[in-house]
């Protein structure tokens, strides 16, 4: 059996006891064995990384960019067999795995910016003979823990940005799908970075508090479920970390009279059914406002959904593939039958779907609800799987209350011709990203990334600049070089530029 071990000191670690099962989702096995770390394994890995640091901090800015630069190069080269791994663990399709790694990537290129972005900021003549500036350090050696979802494009988001700004970066990834992490490690030492500066070490909750709970480690960021985000930040702010936790979410996307149903239609089937549903970023809940508009919705999206080919990862036509595990298939499923239970109209239930030839893989038919109502439990909580609910609002108000008032506040997609309507609903609803006509609204690179409400917890964003503020502390110099003609000062009383 496969083994998928630490990557600490630059090198392949093994190390105990206890082992983490990681499936084929297509065909429902086991492939491979992770180690799942302990606090032993993290000591070894900071010891690597304090040793590592200070070197990588004194680098001059432009020469940890050519790192950034080369390693773009090595991942772009690597591409196919990255996103054939990625596919293979995850389960989502070839092409979207490439997805995943080239949103990554976007954020190397942002990071290869990075002595630009470092740039301080400088006052001349703050008072006589006096100048102030900033400079921007790093924190020293910081920590990331990331979701199944996007094991390519959330590692870098983070340690893209944090080594760019001259941190050692531990990486504790998903330990369902642990091996892109791992190969994206080695392909940054490929690209000249020191040994110690990007580790990766595999576990569950265990490894997770050993990091949590190390003094040395100066920062955290987070991205999973909502209470483990909400977790991660208390305990992590409890020890004096900056933490940075994102969570959970359950996006709307709202239809006005006036959009064009057509482009809709085919927007939700990819937002709501890509990647089997298991994006943060997805569309799982439809509302469109005014009976017309539902009925007219409805009556496009059902041939639509049914259309849409369920296949194994590398079926170039499939639309998606299998879900991660079977006991995720198996909560999804329980949502399902929430649902029903509730009320909510069943209209295409995709519970039960079966793939020839791979009957024990983790596959689940798309699945869609009409008439669903806001006080559904399956409404108010992530589902994250291939069903789409459509929640009926009668006007714009409603529709902008609906996300508002929601738990999560991830992103929101509003589809409509009229810019007025666009702008008031982008302008007054209660939700960290919004897409006009645009159903998934990951913000580009050198944008930020963060939802609110359950779906962030604390102050700073992903990548872009705030990545830059998250990464880095703030030193500010105040200097005097007096010219020898400003005399009799009163030391005594706090100085001012008056
Ligand atoms: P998860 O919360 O189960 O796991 C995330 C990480 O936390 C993993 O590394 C895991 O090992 C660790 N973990 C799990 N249980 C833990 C515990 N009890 N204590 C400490 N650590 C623990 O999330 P997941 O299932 O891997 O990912 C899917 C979730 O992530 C969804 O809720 C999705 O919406 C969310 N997500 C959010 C964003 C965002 O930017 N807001 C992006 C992607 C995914």
């Amino acid at each position: 059996m496969r083994k998928i071990d630490h990557f600490i000191g630059g090198a392949s670690y093994a190390s105990g006891e206890r082992q983490g099962d990681v499936f084929d989702p297509n065909q429902g096995n086991v492939q491979a064995h992770v180690n799942l770390g302990t606090a032993a394994d993290l000591a070894r890995a900071m010891d690597n990384a304090r040793a590592a640091q200070p070197a990588w901090a004194a680098t001059n800015p432009q020469r940890r960019a050519r790192v950034m630069f080369k390693f773009k190069e090595l991942v772009e080269a690597n591409m196919d067999a990255l996103a054939l791994l990625l596919s293979s663990e995850h389960g989502k399709v070839i092409a979207d795995s490439k997805g995943d790694v080239q949103r990554g990537l976007e954020v190397i290129e942002f990071a290869c910016g990075i002595p630009h972005a470092l740039k301080g900021e400088h006052t001349q003549g703050a008072g006589p003979g006096i100048d102030v500036y900033s400079m921007r350090q790093p924190l020293g050696i910081v920590a990331g823990i990331t979701p199944f979802n996007f094991p390519a494009m959330i590692p870098m988001w983070m340690f893209g940005v944090a080594i760019a700004c001259g941190n050692a970066f531990i990486l504790k990834p998903s330990e369902r799908d642990p091996s892109v992490p791992v190969r994206l490690a080695e392909l940054m030492k490929e690209a000249g970075l020191p040994d110690g500066i990007l580790q990766v070490v595999h576990g569950d909750k265990e490894m997770v508090d050993a990091i949590l709970d190390e003094d040395d480690i100066k920062a955290v960021s987070f991205v999973g479920s909502s209470d483990i985000a909400q977790y991660i930040y208390s305990r992590g702010t409890a020890n004096g970390k900056r933490v940075q936790a994102f969570g959970g979410a359950k996006n709307h996307g709202i239809v006005m009279p006036d959009a064009d149903l057509d482009q809709v239609v085919n927007d939700l089937a990819g937002a709501a059914f890509g990647s089997a549903g298991e994006r943060c970023m997805a569309l799982p809940v439809v509302v469109p406002v005014g009976e017309k508009t539902a009925n007219g919705l409805r009556e496009k999206l059902i041939p639509a959904i049914e259309a849409l080919r369920v296949g194994v990862s590398t079926d170039a036509d499939a639309h998606y593939g299998p879900v991660v595990t079977a006991v995720h298939r198996e909560r999804i499923e329980t949502y399902v039958q929430m649902c029903a239970d509730e009320g909510g109209e069943l209209v295409i239930d995709g519970r039960g779907f079966k793939l020839q030839g791979h009957e024990e893989g983790f596959f689940i038919g798309p699945t869609f609800f009409d008439h669903v109502k806001p006080n559904f439990r399956s409404y108010q909580e992530e589902i994250f799987g291939p069903v789409l609910q459509m929640v009926r609002a009668d006007s714009f108000e409603d529709a902008v209350r609906l996300p508002s008032e929601h738990q999560y506040g991830n992103g929101v997609a509003i589809f409509t011709r009229n810019g007025h309507a666009a702008r008031e609903f982008a302008a007054r609803v209660n939700v960290g990203m919004v897409g006009i006509n645009v159903p998934i609204p990951v913000p580009v690179a050198y944008h930020t990334f963060g939802g609110w409400k359950r779906s962030g917890f604390g102050d700073i964003n992903q990548h872009g600049m705030e990545g830059v503020r998250f990464w880095t502390k703030t030193k500010t110099v105040t200097q005097r070089w007096p010219d020898g003609s400003v005399t009799g000062e009163n030391a005594f009383v706090i100085p001012t530029m008056g």
